[in-house]
């Protein structure tokens, strides 16, 4: 078959190696180069991820097994032990925060374990069975809990009322708090590099550029073209540059869809204005020198400032400092943030921050609400049968990781192909 790929980023790149061997395949990306939000770029030298700071880790071993048959997991990439602090009342302590009662005030610690042994004489209930986002970690962590730390945190990275926030999106991005545990790490006092906890790989030169760099090899890609039409004409699908294709697959934006298709969306009785009105919340990426640290995640509760995490990407690979006697990082703010209040807001920051460069990305969050995951299949079954299907992080409306983009790829080229062989 001839087969469109539109969009570059890691679901476009892996759905293409993965269809290469048996279809033709051609590439088009609006940008001016692949990698979507996984794109790198180096400023004087230094390595600047231009959205977050991109470590790979996947429990699938089929999406482990593809991807290091692509790299060379000893000599290309290291193994780092994730360090993740959070910086609390003007001081830098241990993740999760939880662990960390014993650093808070009296009155606190008492109204939080009262809190926390209340919540246990309620009957237990799966994190998915709470209604909304809220609920969950106000029944997971009590109020005082909730408004001291997970309110402002995640207040800050969803700018939205987080009791409209769907629960789906976090199964498998949370460790589910467990009282044992924040009692004995209490006591104990263990610092997390003593406790069992994740680590993940990182490119030894590169970062997450030197992903894209690789998987891009050998694929024909047309950059700098926005797709903008697809049209079914006598069973075929065309694209604006009148390229015909067997079957099409969507990497970009589920709310531009309507855009280039909205009488196939519209006559198949999909609300169009629902697709639309999807929530997402940009980032604007400050990339930064810093002070010497060992830490690999900062997260910022707190609303002093609008910064809500900043990413020591500078120490996943010393190669992304050579051109810095100090260290990199980035400094990571949801929305739109210009450049000056950026830089008055990194002053109120530890490390010295000296900024370098800086990045505005339109979409990096998805929000699922309640009907997301419906209307979103709804769509796939329909387009499906019209030989266009969706895949990836805003394309399917999923908080993918790199990891779970690539696991919904081999999803997707098994269905392809086995459609393929029925037909
Ligand atoms: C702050 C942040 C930190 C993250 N950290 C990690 C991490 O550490 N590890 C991890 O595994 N994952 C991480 N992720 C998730 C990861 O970034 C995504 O899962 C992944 O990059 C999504 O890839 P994608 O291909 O689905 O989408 P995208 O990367 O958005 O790619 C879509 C591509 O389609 C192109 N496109 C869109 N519309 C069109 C059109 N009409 N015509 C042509 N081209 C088009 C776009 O230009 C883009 O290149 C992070 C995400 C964020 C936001």
């Amino acid at each position: 078959m001839k087969i469109a790929i539109i969009g570059t980023g890691i679901s476009g790149l892996s759905i293409a190696r993965m269809l290469q061997a048996e279809h033709e395949v051609v590439l088009y990306e609006k940008g001016e180069r692949p990698g979507g939000l996984i794109k790198c770029e180096r400023v004087n030298n230094c390595l600047f991820h231009k959205v977050g700071g991109h470590v790979f880790n996947a429990r699938n071993e089929h999406v482990l097994e593809w991807f290091w048959s692509h790299f060379d997991r000893d000599n290309e990439f290291v193994k780092a032990k994730r360090n993740a602090k959070v910086f609390f009342n003007n001081a830098i302590i241990g993740y999760p925060i939880e662990n960390y009662i014993y650093l808070f005030d009296k009155i606190t610690v008492k109204k939080i374990t009262t809190e926390l042994l209340e919540l246990q004489k309620k009957p237990k209930i799966s994190p998915f069975e709470h209604d909304n986002f809220e609920l969950f970690l106000q029944n997971s962590f009590g109020n005082t809990f909730y408004e001291l730390y997970f309110k402002p945190y995640n207040k800050k990275i969803w700018q939205t009322d987080l009791s409209t926030v769907a629960m789906e999106w976090l199964e498998g991005k949370l460790p589910m708090p467990n009282l044992q545990e924040i009692i004995e790490s209490n006591i104990l006092r263990e610092e997390e590099g003593n406790m069992v906890h994740s680590s993940f790989y990182y490119p030894k030169y590169g970062g997450s550029q030197f992903i894209v760099d690789r998987l891009k090899s050998g694929l024909t890609i047309q950059t700098e073209f926005e797709v903008s039409k697809i049209e079914n004409i006598d069973g075929k699908l065309r694209l604006q540059d009148d390229q015909q294709y067997d079957k099409i697959i969507y990497c970009g934006d589920v709310r531009k869809l309507p855009d280039f298709c909205k009488k196939i969306l519209s006559d198949g009785g999909i609300d169009v204005s629902y697709l639309e009105k999807l929530r997402s919340n940009g980032t604007s990426n400050l990339f930064c020198e810093t002070d010497e640290n060992d830490i690999s995640w900062l997260y910022i509760p707190e609303d002093f400032t609008k910064a809500h995490r900043i990413i020591y990407t500078g120490n996943f690979s010393d190669s992304n400092n050579l051109g810095s006697e100090r260290r990199t990082c980035v400094v990571e703010f949801s929305g739109k943030i210009d450049y000056g209040v950026m830089v008055e807001e990194i002053k109120k920051l530890p490390g010295n921050l000296k900024p370098l460069a800086f990045n505005y990305e339109p979409n990096s969050y998805v929000i699922q609400d309640k009907r997301t995951r419906t209307e979103i299949a709804k769509a796939k079954f329909l387009l499906e049968q019209r030989g266009i299907y969706l895949l990836g992080r805003f394309a399917e409306w999923e908080y993918y990781n790199m990891d779970k983009a690539i696991e919904a790829a081999f999803e997707l080229h098994t269905e392809i192909n086995t459609t393929n062989i029925l037909s």
